[in-house]
């Protein structure tokens, strides 16, 4: 991670801050400066509902060098209540209820840090609802 670019986009990662077109109420997350949809640039920014229906899934067992002490680490594909498709890491993952359909919430946890006493960098991850 580098520590600035996490700095500026922290509502991202935190609040799941995206965008919405005023123009055609078109909504995106990551946000986007142009809407994808009409190609207006008349944007505002639109914090994503929390909560949304896992569509898939796939298994990590071997991550990237930051994550490896989390792995395995379960990605999910995910449609939140807007329509939005969101691919985000699941917590406390239970192969058994993670079909596709489950209903799932966004929370807020550790995604992984710079090293012992380095920063710890925080965001989204969904977990399913029983
Ligand atoms: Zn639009």
């Amino acid at each position: 991670m580098i520590p600035i670019a996490y700095w500026r986009n922290r509502k991202v990662y935190t609040r799941m801050v995206g965008s919405k077109c005023k123009d055609c109420g078109a909504e995106f997350f990551p946000p986007v400066r142009v809407c994808k949809k009409c190609g207006s640039r008349n944007i505002e920014e639109k914090e994503m509902p929390k909560s949304g229906s896992l569509l898939a899934y796939t298994k990590l067992s071997e991550p990237a060098q930051e994550f490896k002490e989390y792995a395995p680490i379960y990605l999910g594909l995910i449609r939140l209540d807007n329509g939005v498709n969101v691919i985000s890491m699941i917590a406390d993952a239970d192969e058994e209820k993670l079909k596709a359909g489950a209903r799932v919430q966004a929370t807020v946890r550790k995604w992984t840090e710079d090293g012992k006493g380095g920063l710890i960098y925080y965001g989204y991850k969904f977990r399913v609802l029983q």
